[in-house]
């Protein structure tokens, strides 16, 4: 009998609901860590696995060997596999999975085969069987690891694959195989200070003197700030350092996302309100996990909470993670946490270049930052010892992932905290109905910063109904009276105007005036939405676009009313309206390329742009002081998407957009119009009380036995033909309601709603139809599924047919 060293435990990259058992062989043993990856054996394949631990070999089966180690480092610390396995549980996907989609992305990539020599080239090298190329090869080789493409780089030729396998198989090399980080690096920047050589001042040429002269002042300074003083700076600094009259270094520097440098800052004087909530925390840190809502109005200086919070955490050696929910916030998070921590930060998301991110991934394994600022994914920093973890905007949507494995980022970064013994600080001006029940079933507990800093008001908000304003034509149509005058106030101020609709394009609902019919997507059940900049109708589901003509596609009659707005044509009409401002739009068609959200940004912030139109991209946490009036062309069309959140998005978004009104020395105001000026959602917004919100709201939730009541599990069915898809989505409702009724006592405790067809049929050429299921403990919901799974698994496994299970469903259409 093979007796191994040791047996380990593999997670597999594999949609695999659990793991394997593998035997080391004695030649690996040295090299086998937790947190590597393994080339291992499966079936008939070869596949990459991940080491989870070390195992208890089970009897019966025969065991399996590793073939390869794949990993010099491991990727992610032993101590998150627990977590991992927490996550795999919960959102009911293969450890394996949840671990590929927790690693950076394109890690991958950064996987090359590499050659080295062995014991037996040396000997080889002394000998005389070489020819003259495969000696050149394995001398390059012996001074380190190479990929083919690096051999052929040093020779200066082509080295035939063929020879390098001969020399593999000879056993004179060996392959490996190695990750390596992408080619960026951190920027560095270029600085000079005064020579070690004294100079004659006499003997130099003005400009010389004076580039002496500044440094005399300064003892050292970047040679872009040198270059102020004299513009020729650059040329004159490298022949003044070979006469060793100045000492040219490179330094590691830090932008702003506005490519300004960040300068270090001094902490403001904190408020009495900061104070006791920095206070409240700091008392919980060494006392084990707890969950804190900082439920802080718009401008009330949540982030100096964080602030402070961080440095106390990793004051008593514990690492700080930083979830923000989108990229544009994040470089402004990550600005203010440079100018106080310096290189102790490293940030992550998908606006970073794959090398860069891995870059900032090895940084956070080696513990050379103590911070971590990033998107969703942050939440898989490979840390050890999290003592803090902020969310900011916890509310926010995007914390939840919305393909693959379907986490969401807000409640991961909670099992986080409490598998660490940590805290969790969840911050917001519009906290989730959720969090807001956690605090009043005493999960969480709150802290409050009721009041602006430095004594600013909130904004002024003003309704204006819709209703009354419905045969006014044109332009004026979207800027009621009361906003224009408003806002041709704060242009004649000089002041900034925000202009908020949440749809883009110019036309939601191109409709022929002959026929009636609208103008429809060829592979979605949906409007197309006409662009008058591209002069095309685009669906905003699959991306198909088609140009934009009069004509109807269906009656032939060219009589397309373009019906539906779009923040295009509040563009539009702005421009119409106020001639001499400059006016900018930002959605995603004037954001796709990577920087432009910052650039428009910038240019807000240069004070270039007067009236900003956007869509909910400009509602999310930026601080602008220029701008003293926000304007809602119409705050109804969140309120009827068809989520039982609908009201509480269309709250938050709201009160959200006002809270970017007034955060300079000029009070803010913002306009509201609307068709339904008495819905709650409205009235709670425009008063901007969160309080208002849940306790109206959370009695429509406890009547309907919606979350947080319940607990929801989707199953969504997917596929390309109608009725075949239709076909799985019925026998998986009747194998649902069998399995209901059947042994495990489900009856009282799961609700199946469906199968029904998704609110948009079908969308890319997939029809959609979803399953509901509903129950009061999430653990039963679990049960329920994996139930499932085990009585009719070819459901889930359909050649044809997709079935996604979303566990705490977001998006409900
Ligand atoms: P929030 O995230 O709560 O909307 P911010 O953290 O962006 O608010 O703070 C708003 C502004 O107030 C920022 O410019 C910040 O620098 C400033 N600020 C925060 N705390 C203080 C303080 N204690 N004293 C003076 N200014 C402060
Ligand atoms: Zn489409």
């Amino acid at each position: 009998m093979t007796s191994f060293e040791q047996h380990i435990e593999v997670a597999a990259a594999l949609p695999v609901d659990r793991t394997f058992t593998y035997g080391v062989p004695s030649s690996l043993a040295g090299l086998i860590m937790p947190g590597k990856r393994v080339l291992v054996p499966f079936g008939r394949r070869r596949i990459t696995g991940y080491v989870l631990g070390p195992a208890e070999p089970s009897n019966g089966y025969k065991i399996k060997r590793v073939l390869d180690v794949l990993d010099d480092m491991p990727l992610f610390p032993m101590s998150m596999t627990p977590f991992f396995r927490w996550v795999a549980d919960y959102y009911l996907y293969p450890v394996g999975e949840v671990i590929r989609c927790a690693l950076p992305g394109g890690l991958n990539l950064y996987e090359y085969v590499t050659f080295s020599l062995t014991p037996g080239g040396e000997t080889a090298l002394s000998g005389t069987m070489l020819n003259p190329t495969e000696r050149e090869v394995m001398e390059l080789l012996r001074q380190g690891n190479l990929r083919p493409r690096e051999i052929s780089g040093q020779l200066g030729r082509d080295v035939p694959w063929a020879m390098l396998q001969n020399l593999e198989r000879n056993q004179w090399i060996g392959r490996g195989r190695e990750l390596r980080g992408g080619e960026t690096r951190t920027r560095m920047e270029r600085y000079v200070t005064p020579g070690k050589t004294p100079v004659a001042a006499e003997k130099l040429s003005a400009s010389r003197q004076k580039i002496l002269n500044v440094l005399a002042g300064q003892k050292e300074i970047s040679v872009r700030s040198l270059k102020e003083y004299v513009p020729t700076a650059a040329s004159l600094i490298r022949a003044m350092a070979e006469q060793g009259q100045v000492t040219i270094l490179e330094k590691p520097v830090y932008r702003d996302p506005f490519g300004e440098p960040i300068e270090p800052d001094t902490p403001p004087q904190l408020t009495s309100e900061q104070e006791a909530a920095v206070r409240a925390v700091q008392d919980a840190l060494d006392g084990g996990f707890q969950t804190f809502l900082l439920a802080g109005v718009t401008g009330s200086g949540k982030t100096e909470v964080y602030l402070r919070l961080t440095e106390s955490a990793i004051e008593s050696g514990k690492n700080a993670l930083v979830l923000v929910p989108e990229i544009a916030l994040i470089s402004q998070m990550e600005r203010r946490f440079r100018s106080r921590f310096g290189e102790q930060v490293a940030v992550l998301h998908s606006g970073l270049s794959a090398g860069e991110r891995y870059d900032q991934w090895k940084r956070i394994l080696r513990e050379e930052t103590r911070i971590v600022i990033g998107a969703r994914s942050a939440v898989f920093a490979p840390f050890e010892r999290v003592g803090l973890v902020i969310v900011d905007e916890e509310h926010d949507t995007s914390y939840k992932q919305g393909s693959d494995l379907l986490y969401n980022a807000r409640d991961l970064a909670v099992v986080r905290a409490k598998m660490d013994g940590g805290i969790a600080l969840l911050g917001s001006a519009t906290p989730s109905v959720q969090s807001c029940y956690n605090v009043r079933a005493k999960k969480f507990r709150e802290l409050v910063l009721s009041r602006r800093v430095e004594q600013r008001p909130l904004p002024r908000i003003t309704l204006v109904d819709l209703r009354k304003q419905r045969d006014v034509r044109g332009a004026r149509r979207f800027i009621s009276p009361v906003l224009h005058k408003a806002m041709t106030e704060v242009l004649d101020r000089g002041e900034q105007v925000l202009l908020f609709l949440n749809r883009r394009g110019f036309a939601s609902f191109p409709v022929c005036a002959a026929c009636g019919d609208s103008v429809r997507c060829a592979h979605c059940d949906i409007t197309l939405t006409m662009h008058r900049l591209e002069s095309a109708y685009r669906c905003h589901y699959c991306g198909y676009s088609r140009e934009a003509t009069p004509q109807c596609p269906t009656c032939k009659a060219p009589r397309v009313q373009l019906l539906g707005m779009g923040t295009e044509k509040v563009e539009a009409a702005v421009k119409a309206l106020f001639p001499a401002a400059r006016v900018a739009r930002m959605d995603r068609d004037t954001t796709t390329r990577k920087g432009s959200v910052l650039r428009i940004l910038k240019t807000l912030k240069n004070r270039a742009i007067d009236v900003l139109v956007g869509t909910q991209m400009v509602t999310k946490g930026h601080d602008f002081p220029g701008i003293t009036l926000v304007g809602v062309i119409c705050a109804d069309l969140s309120l009827s998407f068809p989520d039982f959140r609908a009201g509480e998005r269309t709250f938050q978004l709201l009160a959200q957009v006002a809270g970017r009104a007034g955060r300079g020395d000029v009070p803010g105001r913002m306009i509201l119009q609307t068709y339904t000026p008495d819905h709650f959602s409205i009235q709670a917004a425009r008063a901007q009380d969160f309080r208002a919100f849940y306790n109206t709201e959370i009695g429509f939730r406890r009547a309907l036995d919606y979350p947080p009541f319940t607990r929801m599990i989707q199953l969504k069915i997917s596929g390309k033909e109608a009725d075949e898809t239709r076909g799985v989505a019925e026998q998986l409702g009747t194998v649902c309601r069998d399995v209901r009724v059947g042994e495990g006592n489900f009856t009282g405790e799961i609700e199946i709603l469906g199968p029904i067809e998704a609110s948009i049929t079908r969308i890319a050429d997939w029809y959609r139809w979803q399953i509901l299921l509903k129950g009061r403990r999430v653990n039963s919901l679990h049960r329920f599924v994996r139930r499932l799974n085990a009585a009719d698994s070819s459901l889930f496994n359909h050649p044809r047919v997709r079935v996604v299970v979303d566990v705490d469903p977001f998006f409900m259409s």
